[in-house]
């Protein structure tokens, strides 16, 4: 990975309202094994009460699923664009669960992108580390059971984890960034990114601010490398794929 260097200052239109133009007749090849293609359906301003984003809709050939991109600034075209994947969870981000702590990871990073000059958020609709909210709250209940969360996703007939980064790739490329720095603390997904062609210039790591509510847990989850435990000592895996790095506190 080469150095970030600062984005570009050139101010140019958004244009990404012409995405929906160009791509009306899009059919490529595909991204990864399942040869996904995506085309930008839709796009419209808003306003949101972490910052100013533009919502951009994907149509795709694969899954039925409305992914979409969250758009800070002017990114066509851009370098270095902070670019965040987010998955989808409905009871954590919508619902305010605590089983798991997407909604935290969610905010920051809509904060964080809102603060800089540009940057995009991808909300893939992969629910429960792929497997759907049904899943999901079927693995819920075996880890009530006693399973852990691996164990849970292969009773049910899944790998443990069934997320697939084509689709972000193809995203990615549709928006028209020339590269990101990836706010993760994942070295694997930059990897997978990397693999479906989209470069990668730099990590903006991804640290969650402990509040009074969420320090022990956040501490926790830090101090065990992305695992954390219940109160009833249930390990389990957090569902974005992030490590959480705790301000102040040592990484790993
Ligand atoms: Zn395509
Ligand atoms: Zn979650």
């Amino acid at each position: 990975m080469k150095k970030p260097s600062q984005g570009q200052t050139q101010a140019q239109p958004t244009g990404l309202q012409q995405l929906v133009e160009r791509d009306r007749d899009h059919n490529c090849g595909g991204f990864g094994v399942h040869h996904v293609c995506v085309k930008v359906d839709a796009v419209a301003r808003l306003p949101t009460r972490f910052g100013d984003f533009q919502i951009v809709a994907f149509w795709n050939n694969r899954d039925n699923k409305e992914h979409i991109a969250l758009v800070h600034g002017d990114v066509i075209g851009a370098s270095d664009v902070p670019t965040r994947l987010h998955s989808e969870c409905l009871t954590g981000d919508a619902l305010g669960s605590l089983r798991c702590d997407c909604r935290d990871q969610l905010e920051a990073a809509l904060r964080a992108l809102a603060s800089m000059e540009r940057g995009v958020l991808l909300y893939l609709r992969q629910e429960g580390r792929g497997i759907g909210l049904v899943n999901k709250v079927r693995a819920y209940a075996l880890q009530e059971q006693g399973l852990d969360t691996v164990d849970a996703n292969r009773a049910l007939g899944f790998r443990d984890d069934e997320r697939d980064y084509a689709i972000a790739a193809h995203m990615l490329q549709s928006l028209g960034v020339r590269s990101i720095q990836l706010m993760t603390n994942n070295p694997d997904k930059i990897r997978q990114l990397e693999q479906h062609g989209i470069t990668v210039s730099g990590r903006l790591p991804h640290v969650m601010a402990p509040n009074e509510h969420n320090r022990f847990y956040l501490e926790t989850k830090a101090a065990r490398s992305g695992h954390f435990i219940d109160l009833d000592e249930t390990e389990r895996l957090p569902e974005q794929d992030d490590p959480v790095i705790v301000e102040g506190e040592p990484k790993g």
